[in-house]
């Protein structure tokens, strides 16, 4: 019988069985041929392509997820970049650059405020004392697991008490005594990458962690997102590929867990499927009960990916946002995100992932029809603000949220947003009431991406390891 067994390999399952294997029998599932959920490259025909996720931030010294990488000697080729996203809006390119005062330098020059200073140091003050505290312990599992998570989390609420209740859109309005609505919209678009809802639905420490990404390192990753979990993977001693879990019963405190193939037995069951999606995994009344009672937190949103191969020796920017006058059909968003490869990338060069905010319900009817139509739509865009020729595409496709549930096995993606009504100790935790069943991944604590989720892994740790 296993100790542990952790169901699917995105950045939470992954990470998490490095330290699970260390001490406990582990198998690590993964439904597709490769690891990494929303954060994989996938080849289709002869190209390579990252699926979802192409930034690679918080990766620094002093910081959960460089240290915890380098423990497990995960190796990967990586390039830093001074810039973590080149913004195209109306007229204006806003390089948000990593240095401080030549980002103020940047912004002055699209959106002159004599306050910009003044904010952007608040921004970056923010980030440098949050992620200097780093003892918190999160459960919501019974009362004195909240009342301890409480008291854990007093640092961050003596430090941020008055972000933490007010609204960020009311913050920026007053700090700056007015802002232009142009300048808001370009605020909005970026906190909205991060946080996955706009600054009328956060709290401004939400809005300061969203806005201070850029002032963190961050990194392109060689070879693709890929290329980080085929180092973890290489550290596992199980790793179940293109196995699919299709059922799992609790009996006497254990679990069987039924694949596509095997059967296995283990006393903990790590999820990293979805919360949203792993009740189609029980038929246990208790487990359902729990689960069900975080649907409330699936909102339905998703993306709709363009993914492109072109044939350039243009040096384009890493990541470009394309904030546009009106929003887009079929999605939710006036904005759209398009990573390129690095040009001396020998195995994904020319490749590009596009992605922009959508609805699962979008795409329920006439799916083949919509989902041509937006990637034209886009695929033109893309080509007007970059400068692409048509002739230059080799190739060109799409996926609507419900590809994403054909390979990864979501339909909601982006993880939980980090709303003002929706306070930290609302969230699912990485342990639950059930014995032995534990959650991973931006559906639970605390978020998404790579240092979202990263701090959930951590948090995980502390709750199994206790340390
Ligand atoms: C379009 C897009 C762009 C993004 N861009 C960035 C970015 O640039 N930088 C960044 O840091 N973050 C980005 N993110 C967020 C980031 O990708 C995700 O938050 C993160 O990858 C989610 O990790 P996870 O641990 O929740 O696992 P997931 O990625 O959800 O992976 C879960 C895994 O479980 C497997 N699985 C599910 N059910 C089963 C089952 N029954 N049996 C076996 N296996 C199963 C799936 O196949 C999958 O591999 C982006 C997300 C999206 C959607």
């Amino acid at each position: 019988m296993n100790d542990f067994a952790v169901i699917g390999a995105g950045i939470g399952g992954a990470l998490s069985s490095l330290f699970l294997n260390e001490k406990y029998k582990t198998t690590l599932f993964e439904k597709e041929p490769y690891l990494g959920g929303c954060s994989s490259t996938f080849k289709r025909g002869r190209y390579y392509y990252n699926s979802g996720a192409t930034t690679f931030a918080g990766y620094e010294n002093g910081k959960y997820l460089y240290e915890f990488l380098n423990k497990y000697n995960i190796d990967f080729e990586k390039k830093h970049l001074d810039s973590s996203l080149t913004v195209l809006y109306k007229d204006k390119k806003i390089k948000r650059l990593r240095d401080f005062n030549n980002f103020i330098e940047e912004i002055n020059s699209a959106f002159y405020h004599q306050k910009n200073q003044h904010f952007y140091k608040l921004i970056l003050d923010i980030n440098k004392k949050f992620f200097q505290i780093n003892n918190y312990y999160y459960s919501n599992k019974n009362f004195y697991s909240k009342i301890k998570s409480l008291f854990s989390f007093k640092d961050l609420l003596i430090a941020f008490y008055p972000y933490l209740f007010e609204k960020a859109d009311t913050f920026i309005d007053e700090f700056f005594d007015g802002i232009s609505k142009d300048y808001l919209n370009y605020i909005d678009n970026q906190v909205l990458i991060v946080a996955q809802a706009k600054t009328n639905e956060v709290n401004f420490l939400t809005c300061a962690l969203a806005l201070g990404y850029q002032f963190v390192d961050n990194y392109y990753v060689v070879g693709g997102m890929g290329s980080i979990f085929e180092s973890i993977e290489s550290k596992l001693e199980d790793v179940k590929k293109s196995e699919f879990i299709e059922k799992i019963e609790r009996k006497n405190d254990t679990f069987i867990i039924h694949s596509n193939k095997n059967r296995l037995k283990t006393k903990n069951l790590v999820l990293n499927s979805s919360l949203f999606d792993s009740a189609e995994l029980f038929d246990d009344k208790q487990i359902l009960d729990y689960i069900n009672s975080y649907e409330k937190f699936d909102l339905g949103t998703s993306a709709f990916m363009v993914y492109m191969k072109i044939d350039s020796n243009k040096n384009f920017d890493h990541h470009y946002q394309i904030i546009l006058e009106q929003k887009l059909k079929y999605t939710i968003s006036n904005s759209i995100f398009v990573s390129f490869a690095d040009i001396d990338d020998e195995k994904m060069k020319g490749s590009i992932t596009i992605s922009t905010h959508t609805k699962n319900e979008f795409w329920s009817t006439n799916t083949k029809e919509k989902k041509q139509e937006l990637m034209d739509i886009i695929k033109a865009i893309v080509c007007n603000y970059l400068n692409i020729d048509e002739s230059e595409i080799i190739k060109c496709f799409a996926a609507t949220p419900y590809t994403f549930k054909r390979y990864i096995n979501r339909t909601s993606l982006g993880g939980i947003a980090v709303k003002y009504n929706n306070y930290v100790y609302k969230l699912p935790s990485n342990d639950t009431p059930i014995k032995g069943l534990y959650n991973v991944g931006d559906t639970t604590f605390a978020a998404q991406g790579w240092p979202g989720v990263m701090m959930g892994v951590r948090n995980l740790q502390r709750l199994i390891c206790d340390i």
